[in-house]
């Protein structure tokens, strides 16, 4: 994609603490010089997830002329029609921990460019970029892979085409589908039925969501379900008007909602003029069956009276 790009700082605890304090993680290592000393690492070390975070670009905008191979990509897919953007997956390789004082530069090529898929989104390509890490010997310290779906996003129905004479009345594009585990299956198995799930630790009793597969407090792998009454208050909410995603209606309303069982769970909620939304509105679960697959709890304001 260009020459390798130097880090702008090189790595440093100030960095390291802002984002180990932004994560919640305590572990010592990374902070406390002593403790590291103490440690098989022998002294402070970056958290290995955080690599991205040395040689990232930032808010910078590049120059109008003469970027990168990746924004020459960019711009010609933006130009065949496929101007949205995903990222689908990302996978890290760590050769050895960070310490600081080390100074990072990453070199990044195109590994691949997909054939045009069809996607849930749409149609598209995915982009594999391959991102090596060196440190200031020219030694690798990790590498990683980064696939991101560049893909063409359906027309709004009504909306002008352009031209292309064949859109316009294509079929609603589906909800997305929730991603099933064994964890959380249960979940979306209860909603199909009309039934708000909450997942319980069976050795302690507390319940949790969203679903998991330990208990935090009492590091239990043993759990079941309870039925919630299916009442509860706006904890927090928002009101969605940009992006839009073609399976939904705008403005959408988006609640953290809290159970009278004391769990928290993000839903939409309807049945109300999103300027009506208040924190601590009361509200009831409904189910509503978007289509034969997917039934899904939305809450909606407590009839008054
Ligand atoms: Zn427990």
């Amino acid at each position: 994609m260009g020459p390798p790009e130097p880090a702008p700082d090189p790595v440093n605890q100030a960095m390291i603490r802002h984002w180990v304090e932004a994560v919640g993680d305590r572990n010592p290592v990374y902070v406390d010089a002593e403790a590291a000393a103490a440690s098989v690492h022998g002294q402070v070390v970056a958290p290995p997830v955080m690599l991205q975070a040395w040689a990232m670009r930032g808010l910078r905008p590049r120059p109008p002329a003469g970027g990168t191979a990746q924004d020459e990509l960019m711009a010609l897919l933006d130009e065949a029609g496929f101007t949205s953007v995903v990222a689908t997956n990302c996978e890290q390789d760590y050769d050895r921990y960070l310490h600081i004082g080390d100074h990072l530069s990453a070199a990044a090529v195109i590994e691949s460019v997909s054939d045009e898929k069809g996607t849930a989104l749409g149609p598209g390509h995915f982009v594999t970029t391959r991102i090596t890490y060196t440190d200031q010997h020219g030694e690798r310290v990790a590498s990683m892979l980064f696939r991101i779906l560049k893909f063409r996003p359906p027309q709004p129905a009504g909306a002008g085409s352009g031209g292309k004479g064949e859109e316009g009345a294509q079929p609603r594009p589906r909800r997305p589908r929730p991603a099933l585990t064994q964890d959380n299956a249960f979940f979306f198995e209860g909603a199909h039925q009309g039934r708000l799930l909450i997942q319980r630790c069976a050795s302690c009793l507390r319940l949790r969501h969203p679903p998991r597969p330990m208990c935090p407090h009492c590091r239990s792998l043993e759990w079941d379900t309870v039925e919630a009454g299916g009442r509860g208050s706006v904890y927090s909410y928002v009101i969605n008007h940009h992006p839009q995603v073609p399976a939904f209606d705008y403005p959408l309303v988006i609640a953290l909602v809290e159970l009278e069982e004391g769990t928290r769970l993000v839903s939409d909620l309807v049945g109300v003029d999103p300027g009506e939304v208040q924190v601590g509105m009361a509200v009831e679960v409904d189910f509503v069956a978007f289509d034969d697959e997917l039934t899904l709890p939305v809450f909606r304001p407590v009839a008054a009276g």
